[in-house]
């Protein structure tokens, strides 16, 4: 697990946001990085409960206690395996999940669950940022093809998969341009919900 008393000792702490006057001036991310330390110590609250609920409240089924005592330890790289193993956009969904995982941490019960997110979000930005991110390109192809209609979050994991799986994968949309949701969608909704 974590640190044994970890959710004792640290409060949760999340990201701030940059001044208001500022990230009107532009689209680009407005919440602030927070220091390594401080994400290792968010890692460090999780107790590794015997039933993690946060497990089952994930749609993915992300291994979260998992990455979370990675963090706490310092092992990014290994912390990245784990959570791509069940996830394919850790980069999307550390930033735009809703988080139920939280709305089910145990720690939530009578303090501020863990950080989940967050944690998710900083691990796949690390992973970036170290070159850990790659094609993975299957060792031999099986000849047969596969057509995916839509490109968001959904249909592009399913060609990331299938092509792993060695199919030869083609992403049909019917926009402009690939993302969906992604790319059509998820900004509007989140003004609308300002
Ligand atoms: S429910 Fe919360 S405290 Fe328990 S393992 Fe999951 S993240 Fe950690």
């Amino acid at each position: 697990m974590g640190k044994t008393t970890g959710f004792l000792e640290f409060d949760r702490k999340v990201e701030s946001y940059a001044p208001v006057e500022e990230r009107i001036k532009n689209y680009r991310e407005f919440t602030l990085p927070m220091e390594e330390k401080d994400v290792k110590d968010q890692g460090a609250r999780c107790m590794d409960c015997g039933i993690p609920f946060c497990h089952s409240g994930c749609p993915l089924g992300n291994l979260i206690p998992d990455f979370n005592d990675a963090v706490y330890r310092g092992k990014w790289e290994k912390a990245s395996e784990i959570l791509h193993s069940t996830n394919n956009f850790p980069e999307f969904t550390g930033r735009l999940c809703p988080a139920p995982c939280e709305e089910a941490c145990v720690l939530g019960i009578n303090e501020d669950p863990v950080t989940i997110e967050n944690i998710e979000k900083n691990i796949v930005e690390t992973a970036f940022k170290k070159g850990w991110i790659a094609a993975k390109p299957p060792l031999e192809r099986t000849g047969k093809k596969v057509a995916v209609v839509g490109s968001d979050s959904a249909g592009l994991a399913a060609a990331q998969q299938l092509n792993r799986a060695g199919h030869e994968v083609t992403v049909f949309e019917r926009d402009e341009k690939p993302g969906g949701l992604l790319r059509y969608g998820i900004q509007i909704l989140k003004w609308k919900s300002m």
